[in-house]
Protein backbone atom coordinates (compact mmCIF):
# COMPACT_ATOMS: atom_id res chain seq x y z
CA UNK A 1 0.00 0.00 0.00
CA UNK A 2 0.74 3.76 -0.85
CA UNK A 3 2.44 5.88 1.65
CA UNK A 4 -0.09 8.64 3.19
CA UNK A 5 0.11 12.37 0.74
CA UNK A 6 0.93 15.61 2.05
CA UNK A 7 0.98 18.49 -0.11
CA UNK A 8 2.72 20.52 1.97
CA UNK A 9 2.32 25.11 0.74
CA UNK A 10 4.69 26.62 3.20
CA UNK A 11 3.92 30.18 1.42
CA UNK A 12 5.43 33.70 2.02
CA UNK A 13 7.36 35.33 5.21
CA UNK A 14 7.91 32.87 8.01
CA UNK A 15 5.50 30.12 6.31
CA UNK A 16 8.63 28.79 5.06
CA UNK A 17 10.46 29.38 8.19
CA UNK A 18 8.36 27.33 10.57
CA UNK A 19 7.20 24.67 7.80
CA UNK A 20 11.13 23.90 7.82
CA UNK A 21 10.80 22.29 11.25
CA UNK A 22 7.31 20.81 10.51
CA UNK A 23 9.50 18.77 7.41
CA UNK A 24 12.21 17.83 10.24
CA UNK A 25 9.31 16.13 12.37
CA UNK A 26 7.52 14.56 9.34
CA UNK A 27 10.89 12.99 8.32
CA UNK A 28 11.72 12.14 11.95
CA UNK A 29 8.05 10.10 11.89
CA UNK A 30 9.44 8.20 8.11
CA UNK A 31 12.94 7.15 10.45
CA UNK A 32 11.86 6.41 13.61
CA UNK A 33 7.91 5.59 13.85
CA UNK A 34 8.00 3.34 10.20
CA UNK A 35 5.06 6.09 9.37
CA UNK A 36 6.54 7.46 6.06
CA UNK A 37 4.50 9.95 4.28
CA UNK A 38 5.06 10.95 0.61
CA UNK A 39 5.27 14.56 0.60
CA UNK A 40 4.99 16.88 -2.64
CA UNK A 41 5.77 21.19 -2.15
CA UNK A 42 4.35 23.60 -4.02
CA UNK A 43 3.78 27.44 -4.10
CA UNK A 44 0.98 29.38 -2.67
CA UNK A 45 0.09 33.20 -1.57
CA UNK A 46 3.18 35.74 -3.03
CA UNK A 47 5.34 32.89 -4.32
CA UNK A 48 2.89 31.50 -6.25
CA UNK A 49 2.18 35.11 -7.61
CA UNK A 50 5.88 35.53 -8.14
CA UNK A 51 6.43 32.57 -9.65
CA UNK A 52 2.58 32.14 -12.07
CA UNK A 53 1.17 35.58 -12.09
CA UNK A 54 -1.83 33.64 -9.61
CA UNK A 55 -1.57 33.25 -6.10
CA UNK A 56 -2.93 29.45 -6.50
CA UNK A 57 -2.01 27.69 -9.80
CA UNK A 58 -4.37 25.68 -10.97
CA UNK A 59 -1.93 22.95 -11.12
CA UNK A 60 -1.44 23.30 -7.19
CA UNK A 61 -5.58 23.18 -6.79
CA UNK A 62 -5.81 19.89 -8.79
CA UNK A 63 -3.09 18.40 -6.26
CA UNK A 64 -4.76 19.69 -3.16
CA UNK A 65 -7.74 17.85 -4.57
CA UNK A 66 -5.86 14.48 -4.36
CA UNK A 67 -3.37 14.16 -1.61
CA UNK A 68 -4.63 13.32 1.73
CA UNK A 69 -3.85 16.17 3.57
CA UNK A 70 -2.45 19.48 2.30
CA UNK A 71 -0.06 21.43 5.41
CA UNK A 72 -0.30 24.97 4.57
CA UNK A 73 2.28 27.92 6.27
CA UNK A 74 1.23 31.49 5.89
CA UNK A 75 -0.08 33.79 2.57
CA UNK A 76 0.46 37.28 2.01
CA UNK A 77 3.22 40.68 2.85
CA UNK A 78 3.84 44.10 2.52
CA UNK A 79 4.95 43.21 -1.13
CA UNK A 80 1.78 41.65 -2.67
CA UNK A 81 -0.19 44.58 -0.63
CA UNK A 82 -0.83 46.66 -3.37
CA UNK A 83 -2.18 44.04 -6.03
CA UNK A 84 -5.41 43.73 -7.44
CA UNK A 85 -7.96 42.54 -5.01
CA UNK A 86 -8.19 38.75 -7.30
CA UNK A 87 -4.87 38.17 -7.28
CA UNK A 88 -3.84 39.03 -3.62
CA UNK A 89 -2.01 36.01 -1.76
CA UNK A 90 -5.16 35.26 0.57
CA UNK A 91 -7.30 34.52 -2.36
CA UNK A 92 -4.80 31.80 -2.72
CA UNK A 93 -5.96 30.03 0.79
CA UNK A 94 -9.31 31.39 -0.15
CA UNK A 95 -9.66 29.19 -3.34
CA UNK A 96 -8.24 26.14 -1.52
CA UNK A 97 -11.02 26.47 1.31
CA UNK A 98 -13.67 27.08 -1.51
CA UNK A 99 -13.11 24.33 -3.75
CA UNK A 100 -12.30 21.72 -1.57
CA UNK A 101 -15.16 22.62 0.55
CA UNK A 102 -13.68 22.64 3.88
CA UNK A 103 -17.01 23.47 5.69
CA UNK A 104 -15.32 22.52 9.20
CA UNK A 105 -12.69 24.67 10.88
CA UNK A 106 -11.42 23.36 14.15
CA UNK A 107 -9.46 25.58 16.17
CA UNK A 108 -8.00 24.26 19.69
CA UNK A 109 -7.83 26.36 22.54
CA UNK A 110 -4.79 24.53 24.73
CA UNK A 111 -3.12 25.98 28.01
CA UNK A 112 0.56 24.31 28.31
CA UNK A 113 0.68 24.93 32.31
CA UNK A 114 4.32 26.42 31.36
CA UNK A 115 2.73 28.96 29.18
CA UNK A 116 -0.28 29.45 31.82
CA UNK A 117 1.28 33.11 32.45
CA UNK A 118 0.81 34.25 29.17
CA UNK A 119 -2.95 34.10 29.38
CA UNK A 120 -4.70 37.72 30.10
CA UNK A 121 -6.79 35.73 32.80
CA UNK A 122 -5.58 34.40 35.56
CA UNK A 123 -3.60 30.62 35.60
CA UNK A 124 -6.22 28.93 37.73
CA UNK A 125 -8.97 30.19 35.10
CA UNK A 126 -6.25 28.13 32.24
CA UNK A 127 -4.54 26.22 33.52
CA UNK A 128 -5.02 22.49 31.84
CA UNK A 129 -7.48 24.66 29.27
CA UNK A 130 -8.22 22.06 26.28
CA UNK A 131 -11.37 23.10 24.27
CA UNK A 132 -12.13 22.64 20.79
CA UNK A 133 -14.48 25.30 19.27
CA UNK A 134 -16.04 23.88 15.39
CA UNK A 135 -16.43 26.92 13.22
CA UNK A 136 -18.95 26.58 10.21
CA UNK A 137 -16.80 27.77 7.88
CA UNK A 138 -18.47 27.47 4.23
CA UNK A 139 -21.75 29.49 4.70
CA UNK A 140 -23.64 32.09 6.87
CA UNK A 141 -23.44 35.78 6.72
CA UNK A 142 -20.24 36.17 5.20
CA UNK A 143 -22.02 34.08 2.08
CA UNK A 144 -25.50 34.90 1.78
CA UNK A 145 -27.27 36.83 -0.74
CA UNK A 146 -28.49 39.53 -1.00
CA UNK A 147 -25.59 41.14 -0.17
CA UNK A 148 -23.93 44.50 -0.99
CA UNK A 149 -24.02 48.72 -0.54
CA UNK A 150 -27.51 50.04 -2.21
CA UNK A 151 -29.20 53.31 -2.84
CA UNK A 152 -32.18 53.41 -0.88
CA UNK A 153 -34.24 57.04 -0.67
CA UNK A 154 -31.45 59.66 -0.23
CA UNK A 155 -28.88 57.34 1.82
CA UNK A 156 -27.09 53.83 1.17
CA UNK A 157 -27.83 50.60 2.96
CA UNK A 158 -25.36 47.90 3.60
CA UNK A 159 -26.34 44.35 3.55
CA UNK A 160 -25.50 40.86 4.17
CA UNK A 161 -27.58 38.05 4.93
CA UNK A 162 -27.32 35.28 7.68
CA UNK A 163 -28.51 32.57 5.60
CA UNK A 164 -28.21 28.67 6.32
CA UNK A 165 -30.19 25.15 5.15
CA UNK A 166 -30.46 22.56 7.41
CA UNK A 167 -27.47 20.25 5.56
CA UNK A 168 -24.78 22.81 6.22
CA UNK A 169 -25.62 23.02 9.71
CA UNK A 170 -25.81 19.34 9.83
CA UNK A 171 -22.55 18.44 8.30
CA UNK A 172 -21.08 21.23 10.65
CA UNK A 173 -22.85 19.75 13.54
CA UNK A 174 -22.33 16.17 13.12
CA UNK A 175 -18.11 16.93 12.58
CA UNK A 176 -18.55 18.72 16.26
CA UNK A 177 -20.38 15.60 17.80
CA UNK A 178 -18.11 13.08 16.22
CA UNK A 179 -15.00 15.33 17.91
CA UNK A 180 -16.70 15.19 21.13
CA UNK A 181 -16.26 11.12 20.55
CA UNK A 182 -12.87 11.24 20.60
CA UNK A 183 -12.73 13.59 23.47
CA UNK A 184 -14.54 14.45 26.58
CA UNK A 185 -18.13 14.10 25.13
CA UNK A 186 -19.84 17.45 25.60
CA UNK A 187 -20.60 19.57 22.85
CA UNK A 188 -22.20 23.40 23.23
CA UNK A 189 -23.93 24.52 20.23
CA UNK A 190 -24.47 28.73 20.53
CA UNK A 191 -26.21 30.48 18.16
CA UNK A 192 -28.73 33.66 19.12
CA UNK A 193 -32.26 31.85 18.75
CA UNK A 194 -33.85 34.11 20.78
CA UNK A 195 -33.45 36.80 18.19
CA UNK A 196 -32.71 35.15 14.99
CA UNK A 197 -34.75 32.42 12.88
CA UNK A 198 -31.66 31.26 11.79
CA UNK A 199 -30.44 30.69 15.01
CA UNK A 200 -34.16 28.87 16.09
CA UNK A 201 -33.52 26.29 12.88
CA UNK A 202 -29.65 25.72 13.87
CA UNK A 203 -30.75 25.17 17.80
CA UNK A 204 -33.69 22.26 15.85
CA UNK A 205 -30.82 20.77 13.98
CA UNK A 206 -27.99 20.65 15.98
CA UNK A 207 -30.49 18.80 18.40
CA UNK A 208 -31.32 16.42 16.16
CA UNK A 209 -28.20 15.47 15.05
CA UNK A 210 -27.47 14.78 18.61
CA UNK A 211 -29.90 12.34 19.10
CA UNK A 212 -27.62 10.24 16.63
CA UNK A 213 -25.15 10.63 19.48
CA UNK A 214 -26.62 9.78 22.66
CA UNK A 215 -23.46 9.71 24.81
CA UNK A 216 -23.11 12.91 23.87
CA UNK A 217 -24.33 15.47 26.37
CA UNK A 218 -25.22 18.40 24.01
CA UNK A 219 -26.10 21.91 25.31
CA UNK A 220 -27.24 25.34 24.08
CA UNK A 221 -25.96 28.75 24.72
CA UNK A 222 -26.28 32.00 23.42
CA UNK A 223 -23.52 32.88 21.57
CA UNK A 224 -23.10 36.42 23.21
CA UNK A 225 -23.40 34.56 26.35
CA UNK A 226 -20.67 31.60 25.35
CA UNK A 227 -18.61 35.24 24.58
CA UNK A 228 -19.10 35.93 28.63
CA UNK A 229 -18.61 32.26 29.74
CA UNK A 230 -15.53 31.95 27.47
CA UNK A 231 -13.82 34.70 29.93
CA UNK A 232 -15.09 33.61 32.99
CA UNK A 233 -14.71 29.93 32.86
CA UNK A 234 -13.52 28.57 29.73
CA UNK A 235 -13.03 25.10 31.63
CA UNK A 236 -16.66 24.44 31.83
CA UNK A 237 -16.55 23.45 27.63
CA UNK A 238 -15.33 20.35 25.85
CA UNK A 239 -16.24 21.53 22.21
CA UNK A 240 -18.23 24.09 20.90
CA UNK A 241 -19.85 24.62 17.72
CA UNK A 242 -21.08 27.75 16.16
CA UNK A 243 -22.08 29.27 12.95
CA UNK A 244 -19.28 31.18 10.43
CA UNK A 245 -19.78 34.62 11.95
CA UNK A 246 -19.76 33.95 15.49
CA UNK A 247 -17.22 31.15 15.29
CA UNK A 248 -14.78 33.90 13.72
CA UNK A 249 -15.51 36.00 16.97
CA UNK A 250 -15.29 33.04 19.49
CA UNK A 251 -12.51 31.19 18.52
CA UNK A 252 -10.12 34.48 18.21
CA UNK A 253 -11.16 35.06 21.78
CA UNK A 254 -10.67 31.63 23.04
CA UNK A 255 -7.39 31.41 21.32
CA UNK A 256 -6.28 34.41 23.25
CA UNK A 257 -6.81 32.61 26.27
CA UNK A 258 -3.51 30.27 25.65
CA UNK A 259 -1.23 33.55 25.10
CA UNK A 260 1.04 33.57 21.92
CA UNK A 261 -0.11 33.76 18.61
CA UNK A 262 2.59 31.25 17.73
CA UNK A 263 1.59 28.39 19.44
CA UNK A 264 -1.89 27.85 17.55
CA UNK A 265 -3.22 25.54 15.21
CA UNK A 266 -5.92 24.70 13.24
CA UNK A 267 -7.47 22.16 10.95
CA UNK A 268 -10.27 22.59 7.91
CA UNK A 269 -11.89 19.54 7.03
CA UNK A 270 -14.44 18.78 4.32
CA UNK A 271 -16.41 15.49 3.32
CA UNK A 272 -14.83 11.68 3.31
CA UNK A 273 -12.98 11.35 -0.26
CA UNK A 274 -13.28 7.94 -0.98
CA UNK A 275 -10.71 6.23 1.16
CA UNK A 276 -12.71 7.36 4.11
CA UNK A 277 -10.07 10.16 5.23
CA UNK A 278 -11.45 14.16 5.21
CA UNK A 279 -10.55 16.46 2.65
CA UNK A 280 -8.21 18.33 5.02
CA UNK A 281 -6.15 21.42 5.16
CA UNK A 282 -3.91 21.97 8.19
CA UNK A 283 -2.43 26.03 8.59
CA UNK A 284 -1.32 27.62 12.12
CA UNK A 285 -3.85 30.62 12.70
CA UNK A 286 -0.73 33.13 12.55
CA UNK A 287 -0.15 35.10 9.31
CA UNK A 288 3.35 35.64 7.24
CA UNK A 289 4.53 37.62 10.02
CA UNK A 290 6.83 40.10 7.96
CA UNK A 291 7.92 41.97 10.95
CA UNK A 292 10.17 38.99 12.11
CA UNK A 293 10.12 36.96 8.63
CA UNK A 294 13.59 36.09 7.55
CA UNK A 295 15.58 36.46 10.75
CA UNK A 296 15.45 32.77 12.28
CA UNK A 297 12.70 34.17 15.37
CA UNK A 298 9.57 32.44 14.34
CA UNK A 299 8.07 29.88 16.65
CA UNK A 300 7.48 26.67 14.81
CA UNK A 301 4.88 25.25 17.17
CA UNK A 302 1.66 26.64 15.63
CA UNK A 303 2.68 25.05 12.88
CA UNK A 304 4.07 21.44 14.01
CA UNK A 305 0.76 21.39 16.32
CA UNK A 306 -1.11 21.77 13.22
CA UNK A 307 0.92 18.76 11.84
CA UNK A 308 -0.03 17.32 15.37
CA UNK A 309 -3.94 17.69 14.19
CA UNK A 310 -3.16 15.83 10.47
CA UNK A 311 -1.88 12.94 12.51
CA UNK A 312 -4.84 12.81 14.54
CA UNK A 313 -7.62 13.71 11.92
CA UNK A 314 -6.37 12.61 8.15
CA UNK A 315 -4.02 9.56 9.60
CA UNK A 316 -6.12 8.10 12.32
CA UNK A 317 -2.78 8.63 14.51
CA UNK A 318 -3.93 9.89 17.76
CA UNK A 319 -1.00 8.31 19.66
CA UNK A 320 1.73 9.56 17.52
CA UNK A 321 0.09 13.09 17.48
CA UNK A 322 -0.16 13.13 21.29
CA UNK A 323 3.84 12.17 20.92
CA UNK A 324 4.45 15.12 19.14
CA UNK A 325 2.33 17.03 21.60
CA UNK A 326 3.87 15.73 24.45
CA UNK A 327 7.59 16.45 23.25
CA UNK A 328 6.54 19.93 22.61
CA UNK A 329 4.72 20.53 26.19
CA UNK A 330 8.34 18.62 27.53
CA UNK A 331 10.80 21.14 25.96
CA UNK A 332 8.05 24.20 27.39
CA UNK A 333 8.40 22.66 30.48
CA UNK A 334 12.08 22.66 30.69
CA UNK A 335 11.80 26.02 29.65
CA UNK A 336 12.44 26.24 25.85
CA UNK A 337 11.44 29.59 24.45
CA UNK A 338 11.19 31.32 20.97
CA UNK A 339 11.89 34.77 21.32
CA UNK A 340 7.38 35.48 21.36
CA UNK A 341 6.93 33.60 24.40
CA UNK A 342 9.76 35.43 26.46
CA UNK A 343 8.01 36.47 30.20
CA UNK A 344 9.35 39.64 31.41
CA UNK A 345 12.18 38.03 33.19
CA UNK A 346 14.05 37.84 30.20
CA UNK A 347 16.57 35.12 28.92
CA UNK A 348 18.15 33.75 25.64
CA UNK A 349 15.14 32.74 23.07
CA UNK A 350 15.70 29.93 21.07
CA UNK A 351 15.76 30.81 16.89
CA UNK A 352 13.14 28.98 15.17
CA UNK A 353 15.87 26.03 14.47
CA UNK A 354 16.65 25.53 17.78
CA UNK A 355 13.39 25.22 19.09
CA UNK A 356 12.75 22.30 16.44
CA UNK A 357 16.25 20.65 17.72
CA UNK A 358 14.74 20.95 21.00
CA UNK A 359 11.69 18.81 20.18
CA UNK A 360 12.63 16.67 18.18
CA UNK A 361 15.51 15.65 20.88
CA UNK A 362 12.36 15.44 23.01
CA UNK A 363 10.53 13.05 20.45
CA UNK A 364 13.91 10.95 20.46
CA UNK A 365 13.80 10.51 24.15
CA UNK A 366 9.75 9.39 23.56
CA UNK A 367 10.91 6.23 21.88
P1 LIG B 1 0.61 37.90 11.79
O1 LIG B 1 -0.05 36.72 12.42
O2 LIG B 1 1.47 37.62 10.63
O3 LIG B 1 1.51 38.64 12.91
C1 LIG B 1 0.96 39.28 14.06
C2 LIG B 1 2.07 39.40 15.14
O4 LIG B 1 2.32 38.11 15.70
C3 LIG B 1 3.40 39.90 14.57
O5 LIG B 1 4.01 40.73 15.51
C4 LIG B 1 4.20 38.64 14.38
O6 LIG B 1 5.60 38.84 14.48
C5 LIG B 1 3.69 37.75 15.51
N1 LIG B 1 3.73 36.33 15.13
C6 LIG B 1 2.89 35.70 14.29
N2 LIG B 1 3.24 34.42 14.14
C7 LIG B 1 4.33 34.24 14.90
C8 LIG B 1 5.18 33.12 15.14
N3 LIG B 1 4.95 31.91 14.60
N4 LIG B 1 6.23 33.28 15.95
C9 LIG B 1 6.46 34.47 16.54
N5 LIG B 1 5.72 35.57 16.35
C10 LIG B 1 4.66 35.44 15.52
O7 LIG B 1 -0.55 38.93 11.43
P2 LIG B 1 -0.44 40.32 10.64
O8 LIG B 1 0.81 41.03 11.01
O9 LIG B 1 -1.75 40.95 10.84
O10 LIG B 1 -0.37 39.91 9.09
C11 LIG B 1 0.83 39.81 8.34
C12 LIG B 1 0.52 39.23 6.98
O11 LIG B 1 -0.01 37.91 7.12
C13 LIG B 1 -0.53 40.02 6.21
O12 LIG B 1 -0.18 40.05 4.85
C14 LIG B 1 -1.81 39.23 6.43
O13 LIG B 1 -2.72 39.41 5.39
C15 LIG B 1 -1.25 37.83 6.45
N6 LIG B 1 -2.08 36.86 7.18
C16 LIG B 1 -2.10 35.60 6.67
C17 LIG B 1 -2.80 34.60 7.36
C18 LIG B 1 -2.74 33.20 6.80
O14 LIG B 1 -1.92 32.92 5.94
N7 LIG B 1 -3.57 32.30 7.28
C19 LIG B 1 -3.43 34.88 8.56
C20 LIG B 1 -3.36 36.18 9.08
C21 LIG B 1 -2.66 37.16 8.38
Amino acid sequence: MSNPSILILPGDGIGPEVMDQVIRVIDWYGAKRDLAFDVSTDLVGGAAYDAHGVPLHDDTMARAQEVDAVLLGAVGGPAYDDLDFSVKPERGLLRLRKEMDLFSNLRPAQCFDALADFSSLKKDIVAGLDIMIVRELTSGVYFGEPRGIFEEGNERVGINTQRYTESEIERAARSAFELAMRRNKKVCSMEKANVMESGILWREVVTRVGADYPEVELSHMYADNGAMQLVRAPKQFDVIVTDNLFGDILSDCAAMLTGSLGMLPSASLGAPMANGRPKAMYEPVHGSAPDIAGQGKANPIACMLSFAMALRYSFDQGDEAARLETAIEKVLADGARTADLMGPEGGTPLSTSEMGDAILAALDASV
